[in-house]
């Protein structure tokens, strides 16, 4: 299975790592302790969802081929599979941020959002979770947003808390997410869908994320 990170990388993928999720996923899966954390960067003019589903097509094909149990959980942002009861049912099985996390390849923004320290906040997530014995990442375990508060200073509805995301609290508060929802309803829809985006798009990672992170991330995260 070593080569299926360079094969998502190679179809398509920004990101992907694998992560140690044993202890985390519970009940009838908790047999499926690993997890593939695939991120796309997301761009208006590509079907993200199709892609990030078809990614998650190539790593269930090789799994099943090697005999291995998986279960595929659907991209954060298909925005249609709350309509398809199945799928929606899949969604409170796993949260997508935390197999990102487990598997280096970013953490949880100021902004509530996955940071890659390559690609800023604009990664959009698919998991598949596996009884494969995949070699996991290096866990994020830390904010590394430092003293930045630019997308609290630019969130038109004050909807970001300003705190920092840790491991050991995850629950934290980052997001008021009522506030949020309530400015993107009133907002101009973007392809007919509620839209903002502001503490993305300010995010310097995001907006830098053809050049290289930071100093200090590089060394935080050469250290972790
Ligand atoms: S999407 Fe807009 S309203 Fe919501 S948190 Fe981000 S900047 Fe604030
Ligand atoms: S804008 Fe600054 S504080 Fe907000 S998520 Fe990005 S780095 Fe973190």
């Amino acid at each position: 299975m070593d080569s299926l990170k360079a094969e998502l990388l190679e179809s398509g993928a920004s990101v992907a790592g694998f992560a140690d999720v044993g202890g985390i996923v519970k009940g009838d899966i908790a047999h499926l302790d690993r997890a593939i954390s695939i991120g796309v960067i997301k761009k208006l003019n590509e079907d993200t969802v199709h892609l990030l589903g078809r990614l998650q097509k190539i790593a269930a094909i090789k799994l099943k081929e090697r005999g291995y149990r998986y279960l595929c959980i659907p991209p954060d942002s298909d925005r249609a599979a709350g309509e398809k009861p199945f799928i929606s049912r899949l969604y409170p099985l796993f949260t997508h941020k935390v197999a990102a996390t487990l598997s280096g390849l970013g953490w949880i923004g100021k902004n509530g959002l996955l940071i890659s320290p390559v690609h800023g906040s604009r990664i959009s997530l698919a998991t598949v979770l596996t009884d494969a014995p995949l070699k996991t990442g290096q866990p994020i375990i830390n904010s590394m947003c430092g003293e930045c508060t630019l997308c609290i200073d630019h969130c038109p509805s004050q909807a970001i808390t300003g705190r920092q995301w840790c491991q050991e609290d995850p629950y934290a508060e980052l997001v008021r997410i009522k506030r949020c929802a309530a400015h993107k309803k009133n907002s101009r829809p973007t392809e007919g869908k509620p839209n903002c985006g502001l503490c993305i798009n300010i995010c310097p990672f995001s907006r830098n994320n053809m050049i290289k992170p930071p100093r200090r991330v590089e060394a935080a995260l050469a250290e972790e």
